[in-house]
């Protein structure tokens, strides 16, 4: 059972997606009280009753991961194996700073390892970090997804990463 608590942060109520309401990335949800909770927490969507950031979820993670403090929202999307940060637009360069940085740096190793990506998602775009590299994607649209791919190249071991719509994606598996 996860022991962090939310408190008075409610900063995925505006980095996220939630498909029930059509609620675009990146605003406030037209329910969310700021810094007190949501509006209609009985009635709300299963997408919000069933999200927990990964700073409840992962206890190992420092408290400076906490929402309130880093201005970014971390979630692991298991479809996809992706390990997202989701980047305040008033606060956009956060990611960039450290301890911040460093840190998403060497989470890219590991899990693209284990044919995972992390990926850091902007208003602007959203970018890949890959061990050697950082890819721009652009903007991925609801009906697009990342997929990924580890080549042999010239230089060693690539990873490749692009974006498809999700019907594509289906023909490719
Ligand atoms: S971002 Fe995390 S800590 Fe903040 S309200 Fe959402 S689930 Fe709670
Ligand atoms: S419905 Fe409630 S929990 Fe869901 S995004 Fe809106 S304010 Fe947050």
């Amino acid at each position: 059972m996860q022991k962090r608590e939310c408190g008075t942060c409610t900063l995925c109520c505006k980095l996220m997606v939630v498909k029930e309401l059509q609620k675009p990335p990146m605003k406030w949800c037209e329910h969310c009280d700021v810094g007190v909770g949501c509006g209609i927490y009985e009635n709300r969507p299963k997408e919000c009753r069933q999200f927990f950031c990964l700073y409840l979820l992962d206890e190992n993670l420092g408290e400076h991961w906490n929402p309130l403090k880093s201005k970014m929202v971390l979630s692991y999307e298991p479809d996809h194996n992706l390990f997202a940060i989701h980047v305040d637009p008033g606060r956009m360069d956060g990611w960039r700073k450290e301890p911040y940085y460093s840190e998403i740096k060497s989470w890219a190793g590991p899990v693209t390892e284990s044919k995972g990506l992390v990926v850091v998602n902007q208003v602007t775009g959203v970018t890949a970090v890959v061990p050697d590299r950082e890819i721009d994607l652009g903007i991925v649209e609801q009906n697009q997804t990342i997929v990924t791919a580890l080549k042999t190249g010239p230089n060693g071991r690539e990873f490749d990463v692009s974006v498809v719509d999700k019907a594509d994606e289906k023909l490719q598996n």
